[in-house]
C-alpha cells in the first residue's frame, strides 16, 4: 500500500515481554586471557574434583550491564540477551560475559547489516602502512577481509588471500576478477588443527587482523592456532580498539567502546600480553590517528608466559573508570537533548527516528526517547531492517515515506546513529527536510 501523509502507520512504543528462545543464545564462559580451554573443559567435566589446589581467584567484577537487550527487530521477545562487561577477578582482562553461542550469534546478528562498515579510504591507508612497515609482503592473508577492499588496495604482484565469515561479503568480494583467493569460513574453528572443518592457513609472509580479534569468542586460541601453522618468520598485523584511547576517541557515542559486537575489550597491555603468550613478539606499535585503533606488528616467536603487570593493570582500570564516567555524562547529555526536544513540542506531535540499529536499543535503555505517549515511525536505509517492527514501531525505507512528509511535515527527525549521522543529515537535506526538524544527538562524530 502506498503511504500518504494521512495513512502513515504511527505507533506507540510497545515492548513485548522477554521470552525464552528455542536455541541457547548465550553461555557463561571463563576468562579468554587466563583460563586455557583444556583446564576449563576439565573442571566443567568434573566440577566436584578440583584440578589443582591453587586458591580460587576473586570473582569477576561487573563494569556495565544492560538486561533484556533486544537485537534489532521484534522476534516475539525471543531475541533478548544480557549485555554485561566484566573484568576478570584473576587477571583483570575485560570481556563480555555471557558470550553468544555460535547459533545465538547467527540469530542475533542476522539483521545487523551494515553495522560493520568503515570509513572510505581506510583500506588505502592500511595497504600503504603495510608496504612501509613490513619488508616482505610477497603474500598476505587478511582474516576478516569483508568485501576485500584492503587486499584489493595491495599491489597486484602480491599473492593475496582473504577469509571472512560473512557469505554476502565474500560473494561480493569474489565478483571481480582480482586474482585474490577468497574463502568463506569461521576463523575460530577453521584454523584449529582439532576443528571439524580443519582448513590449514595458506603459507603466507604476512597475516593481518584489522578489527577482528575483539569480535572472536576465543581470541587467544585463534592467535595460538595461527602461530602453530604459520611459517617461522611470518609477520602478524593486529589492530583493535583499546580502552587506553576510548575516553579520547569514543567519548560521545552512547554505544561506544562496549558495543554488543565486541567480545573482548583490550588495552594496549592486555593485547601485548595475549600476543606474547600466543607466540607473537611485538616489534612495532602505534596509535592510528582520528579513531580508536591501536596497530601492532609482531613476528612469530616462542610463546612466553606474560601477564599484565600490576602498574599496567592499575592504569587500565583508571582508563576504564575515566571512560565509563565520560560515557555516563554523554548518556545524560543525549537524554537531555531528547528531553528538551520533547518539552518544546506539543504533546500530540509524532516523532520520526532514523536508525533501527543497536543505537536505538541503547537509546531505549538509557534515555527517555520512548518513555512517553508519543507515536513514532522508524526509517532505515538498510534493506535488512525495512519491513520489520521495532518495539511495535514500523521500520520503513526512506523512499516509502511520502515526499510531502519530508518536505512539509512538522515532525522532528531524531538521528539514532553515531557514525552514520553526517550521511543521514545529508540525505535528509537532499530530501528537502527543513534543517530545524533534524535532531542530531552528536557534535562531530568520528568513526573507524
Ligand atoms: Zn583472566
Amino acid at each position: 500500500m502506498q503511504l500518504t501523509v494521512e495513512n502513515m502507520p504511527w505507533k506507540k512504543y510497545r515492548r513485548l515481554a522477554s521470552r525464552p528462545s528455542d536455541i541457547g543464545l548465550q553461555y557463561n564462559r571463563s576468562c579468554p586471557m587466563c583460563c586455557d580451554a583444556s583446564s576449563s573443559a576439565l573442571s566443567s567435566a568434573s566440577p566436584s574434583a578440583p584440578v589443582s589446589a591453587a586458591p580460587e581467584p576473586p570473582p569477576d567484577k561487573t563494569l556495565l550491564s544492560i538486561d533484556d537487550f533486544q537485537f534489532y527487530e521484534d522476534l516475539d521477545g525471543k531475541n533478548r540477551v544480557v549485555h554485561r562487561i566484566v573484568a576478570c577477578g584473576g587477571c583483570g582482562f575485560v570481556y563480555t560475559n555471557p558470550c553468544y553461542t555460535p547459533e545465538g550469534f547467527a540469530r542475533l546478528f542476522e539483521k545487523a547489516g551494515k553495522s560493520y562498515g568503515h570509513s572510505e579510504g581506510r583500506c588505502q591507508e592500511q595497504a600503504a602502512w603495510l608496504q612501509q612497515h613490513v619488508l616482505d609482503i610477497e603474500s598476505v592473508l587478511d582474516i576478516g577481509c569483508g568485501s576485500g577492499a584492503f587486499l584489493k588496495a595491495l599491489p597486484r604482484g602480491v599473492q593475496r588471500y582473504g577469509i571472512d565469515i560473512d557469505s554476502g561479503s565474500i560473494d561480493y568480494a569474489d565478483e571481480e576478477n582480482t586474482g585474490i583467493h577468497f574463502s568463506l569460513g569461521d576463523f575460530s574453528s577453521a584454523f584449529s588443527p582439532h576443528g571439524a572443518n580443519h582448513n590449514a592457513i595458506p603459507d603466507v609472509a604476512v597475516i593481518t587482523l584489522f578489527h577482528v580479534l575483539e569480535h572472536l569468542p576465543d581470541p587467544k586460541k585463534t592467535l595460538v592456532n595461527l602461530r602453530a601453522q604459520c611459517r617461522d618468520n611470518a609477520s602478524l598485523v593486529v589492530e583493535v580498539p583499546v580502552i587506553d584511547r576510548a575516553a579520547a576517541e569514543q567519548n560521545k557515542d552512547i554505544v561506544g567502546f562496549y558495543t554488543i559486537q565486541h567480545l573482548s575489550h583490550f588495552s594496549k597491555a592486555s593485547l601485548h600480553a595475549m600476543l606474547a603468550c600466543s607466540g607473537w613478539q611485538v616489534t612495532f606499535s602505534e596509535d592510528i590517528r582520528d579513531y580508536n585503533g591501536y596497530r601492532v606488528l609482531a613476528v612469530a616467536g616462542g610463546a612466553v608466559s606474560e601477564t599484565v603487570s600490576n602498574p599496567a593493570r592499575q592504569r587500565d582500570m583508571a582508563a576504564t573508570h575515566d571512560y565509563l564516567a565520560q560515557w555516563r555524562n554523554n548518556v545524560t547529555q543525549v537524554d537531555g537533548t531528547l528531553a528538551s526536544l520533547y518539552a518544546s513540542l506539543a504533546t500530540e506531535t509524532n516523532i520520526i527516528i532514523w536508525g533501527a540499529g543497536q543505537h536505538t536499543e541503547y537509546l531505549c535503555h538509557l534515555s527517555r526517547i520512548f518513555n512517553n505517549t508519543r507515536r513514532f515511525i522508524i526509517v532505515d536505509s538498510d534493506p535488512l531492517k525495512q519491513g520489520t517492527a521495532f518495539h511495535g514501531i514500523a521500520v520503513l525505507a526512506p523512499d516509502a515515506i511520502p515526499q510531502q512528509l519530508w518536505c512539509t511535515g512538522k515532525e522532528p527527525i531524531v538521528i539514532s546513529s553515531f557514525g552514520g549521522q553526517p550521511q543521514i543529515v545529508q540525505q535528509l537535506l537532499q530530501r528537502g527536510v527543513a534543517p530545524s526538524r533534524i535532531i542530531s544527538l552528536y557534535t562531530k562524530p568520528n568513526v573507524y
